[in-house]
């Protein structure tokens, strides 16, 4: 999969890319990241990437020019008068804008997008973009949260993360992600590891009994359980079986047992 990354700031990538995961995934030649100065892009002498709002009000707003340009350099291609999307069905990669305003960024989102060979990312800076770039060059806005960064760069970087595990080949052992909280709609079980007595506080028996099918039950319930007690909201659209259900209900009787005088 390949990252093309429009951003202000490129020095602010080095590291995340450079280690672990990312980096590994780019040396073994399944992600190629390549950062984009929207700066190398603007016209002038100056090279000004940014100017004051129409109508007032603080803050700096990011020129469309730079950012079109941008695009077109990168790809080769003059962006048609009614916009970029019509280019889509000619294979030309989604752009997306990392901003606060755009749709959350889940792992469901996260595998719908993990089917394209090459995404263009555009970071935001200041106020954010002309609106002109949202309407005609984006093709897609994401959020990674409802809160307000600085920039887009970090917003980046944890798209290109949640992207590159899913990427097949990227992690060791490809049942790895399969457990991962979110990716069927639930959060994971308990780890513990070794000592299996640490400062008296004992790991769970069923981890130490090597009874198989217990052990996948077990860590089920506990992952139901999680995640009724911690993100009830993501069951409404969770996988359950009849035995899940069952399992809830119980869970929910003696919560409401509880609570009951
Ligand atoms: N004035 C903008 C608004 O209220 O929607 C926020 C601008 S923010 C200070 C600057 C840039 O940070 C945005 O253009 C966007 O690229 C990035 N950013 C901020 N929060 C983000 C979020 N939650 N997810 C993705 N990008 C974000």
């Amino acid at each position: 999969m390949r990252f093309d990354i429009l951003t202000l700031f490129p020095e602010m990538f080095a590291g995340v890319f450079d280690a672990t995961i990312i980096g590994r995934a780019r040396e073994m030649g399944h992600v190629e990241i390549v950062l984009r100065n929207i700066r190398d892009y603007a016209p002038g002498k100056h090279h000004v990437t940014d100017d004051t709002p129409y109508g007032g009000g603080g803050g700096m707003i990011m020129k469309p020019e730079p950012i079109f340009n941008a695009v077109e350099a990168i790809l080769g291609i003059e962006i048609p008068p009614d916009g970029y999307r019509s280019l889509l069905q000619q294979g030309y990669p989604p752009i997306i804008l990392l901003t606060p305003q755009g749709r959350l960024l889940k792992q469901a989102v996260a595998r719908e997008l993990a089917v394209h060979e090459r995404l263009l990312l555009l970071c935001g800076r200041y106020e954010g973009v002309d609106e002109r770039v949202c309407q005609f060059l984006v093709t897609d806005e994401l959020s990674i949260g409802d809160y307000v960064l600085s920039g887009g760069e970090i917003a980046a970087m944890v798209l290109v993360d949640v992207l590159t595990r899913l990427i097949p080949g990227v992690l060791g052992d490809p049942e790895a992600t399969a457990n991962d909280s979110h990716s069927a709609g639930l959060l994971e079980y308990p780890h513990y590891t070794r000592p299996a007595n640490y400062r008296g506080q004992t790991v769970p028996d069923i981890l130490l009994s090597g009874h198989h099918a217990k052990l996948t039950e077990w860590r089920r319930q506990q992952s139901l359980a999680r995640t009724l007690a911690r993100r009830p909201d993501l069951l409404a659209e969770a996988e359950l079986s009849e035995v899940d259900r069952k399992y809830l209900a119980t869970l929910q009787d003696s919560s409401e047992d509880e609570v009951t005088p």
